[in-house]
Order: C-alpha cells, then sequence, then structure tokens
C-alpha cells in the first residue's frame, strides 16, 4: 500500500516539524508523578498554546476541526523527535473528551472541552473493579438516587493517574434490577468529591512508577446534571468510549513504536553490543528485526486506512483488529530488544529504558481489553463466528 500525502497535508507537515523544532520541551519529564503531572500538563498547554491541541476536535470547542490524518502527521512528526508521549492527559485526550464531543450536552462540553485541551486538568477512567475486567457490564459500584444527585458506593481497580486526576469517567450501576447491560450510567465524577479515596498500587516496572490505584467510593455525591447520556443507558456511552480507546486511543503508541524499532536497528549496529554474540545469534536477531519492521509497516498502512475510513465520528470496531496486531507485534519486538541489549538489560537498579519498554508492554495485551476479549470482538462481531460455549 502506498500513502501519499496531498500538498496540502504535506505544507502541514513541513509545519509541524518546523513548530516541533523550536517548540520541544529539551528537559526530561520527571519520574515523580506530581512533577510527571506538572510537566505533560505544561506540555498540553505549550501545544494548545501554539494551535496544535486537538487537531481533529471541532473548532467551537478549542480545537482545529482537522482531519484524523493530520493529527496522524502530527503524531509521526512527534515520534520522530521524540517529543513527550503518553502522559497523564491521555484519559482526557483521547477518549474523556471525545466521548464528550459525540455525547454530552452543550453545557458539559463548554465546561470540560477547553479545560482537557489547553492542560488544566488530568482525567482518569473507572471503568474496572475488582470482579469487573472483562465483563465490565458486571460492575458493581452501586450509585443511588438521592434528589438531585447520585450517591455512589464501591470500587474501582486499575485505574491509571487515579492520583493526579481532577475527573473520571465513571461507570456505576443505577438500576440492579435491569439486565446487567440495562442498569449502568456515565457519569463525570470530580476526584475532589468528599469519599472518594485513592490508593496506589505498585509495578514490577519499579517502586517509584505507579500510575495504577484502586479507588473507594463512600457514598460520594454527585450532580445528576454530570450524567453524560441518559440514567441507565451508560453502556452504549461506554461502547463510544472504548471505540475511541481502543480505535484511536492507541494511534500515537502505533507511530511511536514504529520509531522505537527503527532505533533497534541503530542498536544492533552498536559494535559493543555485537561483542557478546556469536554469528548465528546476530543472524537470528537480524531476521526478528526484519520481521518487527514489517509487522510495524503493516500497522501503518492499517492505521492509514482505518483513519480514511473513520473520518469523524466514533471509531469501528475493526480498533479492535488493530489493537491485537499492534499489542502483541510490540510485546515481540520488545523481547527482540532485550535480546539486541544484551546483559545490560537484566539491571535492575539503574534500569535501561529498553527494559523500561520491556516490563511495561507485558500489560499492553491487558489494557483496554485484553487479547483474548478483541479476539472475541474480532470473531463475534465483525466476522459474525457463533459465540463459544460459556464458562462453567
Ligand atoms: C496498563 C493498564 C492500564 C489500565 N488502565 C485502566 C484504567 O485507567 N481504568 C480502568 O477502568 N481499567 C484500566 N485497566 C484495566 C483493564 O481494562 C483490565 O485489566 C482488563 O479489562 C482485563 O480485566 P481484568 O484485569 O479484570 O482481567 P479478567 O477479566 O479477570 O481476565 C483474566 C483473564 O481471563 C481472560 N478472559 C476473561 N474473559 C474472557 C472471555 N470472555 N473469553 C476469553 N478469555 C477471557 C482474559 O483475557 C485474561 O487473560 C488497565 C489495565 C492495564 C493493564
Amino acid at each position: 500500500m502506498e500513502i501519499r500525502l496531498t500538498p496540502e497535508e504535506q505544507t502541514f507537515r513541513a509545519q509541524v516539524r518546523d513548530w516541533l523544532h523550536n517548540n520541544l520541551p529539551t528537559e526530561e519529564r520527571p519520574t515523580d508523578w506530581r512533577g510527571w503531572r506538572e510537566f505533560d500538563l505544561a506540555w498540553q498547554k505549550t501545544q494548545y498554546d501554539g494551535g496544535w491541541a486537538g487537531i481533529a476536535w471541532p473548532k467551537e470547542y478549542g480545537g482545529r476541526g482537522l482531519t484524523l490524518l493530520e493529527q496522524v502527521i502530527w503524531f509521526e512528526e512527534c515520534a520522530r523527535v521524540k517529543a513527550p508521549h503518553r502522559g497523564v492527559t491521555s484519559v482526557g485526550i483521547n477518549h474523556g473528551g471525545p466521548t464528550l464531543i459525540t455525547r454530552g450536552t452543550e453545557e458539559q462540553k463548554q465546561f470540560h472541552l477547553p479545560k482537557i485541551l489547553r492542560g488544566d486538568v488530568v482525567w482518569c477512567q473507572g471503568f474496572s473493579e475488582p470482579n469487573a475486567g472483562s465483563d465490565l457490564a458486571g460492575l458493581t459500584t452501586r450509585a443511588e438516587i438521592d434528589g438531585d444527585h447520585l450517591v455512589v458506593n464501591g470500587s474501582k481497580i486499575w485505574t491509571s493517574y487515579a492520583h493526579m486526576a481532577d475527573y473520571q469517567e465513571l461507570l456505576v450501576r443505577t438500576d440492579p434490577n435491569a439486565p446487567k447491560h440495562k442498569g449502568i450510567t456515565w457519569v463525570i465524577c470530580h476526584m475532589d468529591y468528599p469519599g472518594i479515596e485513592v490508593r496506589p498500587i505498585m509495578t514490577m516496572v519499579d517502586p517509584e512508577d505507579f500510575h495504577f490505584c484502586q479507588v473507594f467510593y463512600n457514598d460520594v455525591r454527585i450532580p445528576i446534571a454530570n450524567v453524560v447520556g441518559e440514567i441507565n443507558d451508560g453502556w452504549n456511552v461506554a461502547n463510544a468510549t472504548l471505540g475511541f480507546e481502543r480505535g484511536t486511543g492507541f494511534i500515537s503508541d502505533q507511530v511511536y513504536f514504529a520509531q522505537l524499532v527503527e532505533d533497534m536497528i541503530e542498536m544492533v549496529r552498536d559494535p559493543a553490543r555485537q561483542a557478546y554474540r556469536t554469528a548465528d545469534e546476530t543472524a537470528d536477531i537480524l531476521g526478528r528485526l526484519a520481521v518487527s519492521r514489517s509487522e510495524m509497516a503493516a500497522i501503518r498502512a492499517m492505521t492509514y486506512a482505518t483513519v480514511s475510513r473513520a473520518a469523524k465520528g466514533v471509531p469501528g470496531l475493526e480498533g479492535s483488529m488493530i489493537r491485537l496486531y499492534f499489542s502483541e507485534a510490540q510485546q515481540k519486538a520488545l523481547r527482540l530488544a532485550m535480546d539486541i541489549l544484551g546483559p545490560v538489560g537484566l539491571e535492575r537498579g539503574n534500569m535501561h529504558s529498553w527494559t523500561r519498554h520491556y516490563l511495561r508492554a507485558f500489560a499492553s495485551t491487558i489494557a483496554a481489553g485484553s487479547s483474548d476479549v478483541q479476539r472475541n470482538i474480532i470473531g463475534e462481531r465483525i466476522l459474525g463466528l457463533p459465540k463459544g460455549p460459556k464458562a462453567a
């Protein structure tokens, strides 16, 4: 597949390149979470001030009103110069904001969207629960209506950035007697509401690098005006959110990862790393590298095809295909990066950035729906295959 840009798109790319050249942050992203939040919000504000935030968002909410293809060009140029990537603004930008654009009230859009784009706020996602991950519709966090408020009790888990967030996309059960997909509501929760407790969860990457939390809700009162869509229609709204998350939310990761594979090729050329390898091992690495590079090219072609089909609106189910292919190709490539890196990759104290990428990638076949769940979606909802037998 040949990807040919129009003269206008080429001019756009040149403008992006020029702006990034003059505005890229020079310092590293801090590792402590307060510094991390401040850094990501400042970078978001710089993009906003330069007119590069929300490239495909409508103009009336502070975006540029351009196409998804121009958004992809932006990501490609950011990846080329290693601009800060996948930070604390990702939930708001990638699926919180887009959900409000398609399903929110005018008041919700006017209030929240400019704040997200300007880098004033951080959003997190409160969907998963200790007993409701893949089976998201089985969630039990309860919300009872009391006058013009919902009163929420329960717990969410694996909430990325909850300890840094101002707002949350929260799914609650408002009708426990309805069929499980029917009694759910999608509501905007301010993380400062009384009764919310956030506890961090450490990961294997390293003790400082926690981005996960468990969130507890104890009689948390949320105005009904914060409901997005209708009460008890949250499953439909959540599907829009997941459509954005799985469909367009990972485009920047795909583009950035293709650049990482190019960096791996440079790493192989480093004579210091060649010293400990036999000729057979080198041949094996080169073969695997060729496969990884062609997989990245396939992902790029799939991404461009999706983007030109999706135009505007909620992305279709094919996001699950790219998500599945990408996350598995990414894990394979990062295992290869560890083989190229050699013994240095085993150091824990001063962990190498490739080791960090490698350890983080274990999560990529789980986050936003596991590979098994993506395969179910592809089989049942795209290919129309019959559902498998229910687990006992
Ligand atoms: C890095 C990362 C970030 C995350 N961030 C967030 C966040 O910000 N907010 C949030 O709400 N959640 C978040 N999650 C949670 C994520 O959505 C869930 O982990 C995911 O949906 C899987 O749910 P689970 O962990 O409960 O596993 P389970 O659903 O218990 O699955 C366990 C295993 O069973 C398999 N399985 C389950 N059901 C089926 C089935 N029907 N058919 C075949 N196999 C099946 C799964 O594939 C998996 O291998 C995050 C997860 C990760 C890893």
